[in-house]
């Protein structure tokens, strides 16, 4: 197809062919300002140039009574040229069965003559050019031009055609995904993230190419397909990563699949592949998962989700998000000593009952909403402090928990800084808890935003140590200021002689690089007792209270005081 579409601010050209100059003059003289405009004689002169052209023209202005080659001649030859049948003439006459017998030929629209005001010619010309325009983009776009899949509009399309033929028939709607896949771009270049997708698509096609298969690639690195229906999607993906090893050894850049089998034809084809990418999207960063099915209990699972996300401003204007404190105690004294608290949010939905943060925290911290809650969750925290020291003369310092989405906020520490003013506090009231995790997912950022908060005077508490995965040379370079057990060791150390071991082994982590440890989930005397033989400092735990809302937390604030 001639590539005559308008683009790049460049002016789209017309052609004019008459034979009588005044003609030509009159109406060039119309059109100058908005088009590039050229002229032709006669119908055997139009075809010479239109032929020659490279980039073809946008209309053809076509007077019919000419010598040499008549317009209408010209217009037939046109019409049935591949090449040149997607131009759109418009045919000047000044007779009505002139007109008639042009439409008939090919002819897009008429001007008579004489000719009628300039405004009312551009007016037509470029209606008929738009009209072009819009369907040669269409056509263009049918497939998408790096993996030779459908774009979106024509999968759609083929997908109701399919059904219709066929209604019986079960179909998959599949989505794919390549996780981090910005990373083989920045790392390895565009060309090289291009040949990925190429391949990739070639692959789907060998693996699907059986059967029936409809694909298309309707964003970046996401593919979709439409494929018969299989029990199981075990294993049909194996090739896809293999393909993708052999390009990146990057272990984070992995395929993962959705797939919405025996699709419900009732509902829109959108719909389908929503319901795939759910699948597939839940399913993210899970590393022990390539495929995904949808059902319904995920997809009420994800409605949920919505729900609160969409309550979530809701919850902290009309305080429905409440921090509970539970007491950390130390042990090595007898009777042991009121020393901390940790903050804990609970939600207390108006509508749906007590949500706990097992629910809303993963998925907050998915979107970065976490940041709104936790900043939130600070401020009570240290108002907190403030009430109690005001109030009752102790200081309880607080923990907080710090999600890994804050860490990278360039304003964490200001953040942090400017509530404390608020609150007329000092940075060791306010400690900062940190999942083991995060050190291992970027170890070296964590590293400075740390040091950054611990040269403010900011105590660091690496929570969850043990479910991590750091290793022992990270743990003997980071820097903490307190290493807190998780509490699945503390569960069964007095049941199996192996996580006995492992809680001695990081009090003796704890012990080599000088910081103090904390034993979180202790529930009896049992437990208590062979942490302080141990030498661990401070217990947290249900033996102790479970978190509290902060009026009853009072109790506790007579043993601090005692302790001062
Ligand atoms: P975490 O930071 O490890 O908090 C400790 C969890 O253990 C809390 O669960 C606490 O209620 C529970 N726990 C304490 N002692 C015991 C015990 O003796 N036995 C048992 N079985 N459980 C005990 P919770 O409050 O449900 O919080 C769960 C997780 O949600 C927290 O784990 C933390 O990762 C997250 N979270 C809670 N509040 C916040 C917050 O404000 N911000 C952020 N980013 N995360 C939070
Ligand atoms: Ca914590
Ligand atoms: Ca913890």
């Amino acid at each position: 197809m001639s590539e005559f579409a308008y683009s790049k601010g460049l002016k789209r050209r017309i052609l004019i062919v008459d034979d009588e100059e005044i003609n030509r003059e009159i109406l060039g003289n119309m059109l100058n300002d908005s088009y590039e405009v050229s002229y032709a004689e006669n119908g055997a002169e139009a075809l010479k140039m239109l032929r020659e052209s490279a980039v073809g023209f946008s209309l053809i202005l076509l007077d019919l009574l000419m010598p040499v080659m008549s317009g209408e001649a010209l217009l037939d030859t046109i019409k049935n040229d591949e090449a040149l049948s997607g131009m759109p003439v418009i045919v000047m006459t000044s007779e009505k069965p002139a007109e008639v017998s042009s439409i008939r030929h090919g002819a897009d629209d008429f001007i008579t003559k004489p000719y009628d005001s300039p405004e009312v010619i551009i007016a037509r010309c470029e209606r008929i050019m738009q009209l072009y325009e819009d369907n040669s983009i269409i056509r263009r776009a049918e497939k998408d031009e790096l993996t030779d899949l459908y774009t979106r509009e024509f999968f759609h399309e083929y997908i109701r055609q399919t059904d219709g033929y066929d209604e019986a028939s079960s179909e998959d709607a599949v989505v794919l995904n390549i996780d981090h896949f910005h990373m083989v771009n920045e790392m390895f270049g565009r060309d090289m993230g291009d040949e990925i997708l190429r391949k990739l698509a070639d692959t789907l096609g060998q693996i699907f190419g059986d059967g029936r298969c409809i694909g298309c690639r309707p964003d970046a690195d996401y593919f979709y397909l439409y494929v018969d229906h299989r029990d199981s999607y075990d294993g049909v993906f194996t090739e896809l990563s293999e393909e993708l090893a052999k390009y990146s050894q990057l272990p984070k850049i992995r395929i993962r699949a959705g797939v919405y089998q025996n699709v419900d034809k009732h509902i829109p084809v959108d719909e389908r592949f929503d319901h795939a990418k759910l699948a597939c999207d839940r399913i993210r960063g899970d590393y022990t998962k390539q495929v995904n099915y949808y059902s319904k209990e995920l997809n009420d699972a994800d409605l949920f989700h919505e729900r609160l996300i969409n309550d979530i401003d809701d919850a902290i204007t009309n305080g429905d998000l409440v921090v509970f404190y539970q007491p950390k105690y130390g042990i090595q004294s007898d009777p042991p000593v009121l020393r901390s608290a940790e903050a804990l949010i609970r939600w207390k939905h108006p509508e749906l009952g007590m949500i706990s943060p097992g629910e809303f925290i993963p998925l907050f911290e998915s979107n970065g909403l976490i940041q709104k809650l936790d900043h939130y969750v600070w401020r009570q925290a240290a108002a907190q402090i403030r009430k109690w020291k005001d109030e009752y003369g102790v200081t309880v310092p607080v923990s907080v928990n710090v999600s890994r989405v804050d860490i990278y906020d360039p304003e964490l520490e200001n953040s942090l800084l400017e509530i404390l003013k608020e609150n007329r506090l000092s940075p060791e009231e306010l400690m900062l808890e940190i999942t083991e995790s995060a050190y291992a997912d970027d170890a070296k950022g964590l590293t400075d935003v740390v040091d950054r908060l611990r040269g403010s005077g900011f105590k660091i508490e690496m929570d969850d140590f043990g479910t991590g995965y750091s290793s022992l040379n990270m743990i003997t370079t980071i820097p903490i200021d307190v290493l807190k057990i998780d509490m699945s060791f503390i569960r069964n150390m007095n049941k199996d002689e192996k996580s006995r071991k492992l809680v001695e082994l990081v009090m003796e982590i704890a012990d080599f690089i000088k910081v103090p440890t904390v034993a979180e989930g202790v529930e009896d005397l049992s437990q208590l007792e062979a942490l302080k033989g141990m030498g661990c400092q401070i217990v947290q735990g249900y033996y102790f209270s479970k978190p509290v809302p902060p009026e009853d937390f009072t109790r506790f604030l007579a043993d601090a005081k005692a302790a001062e």
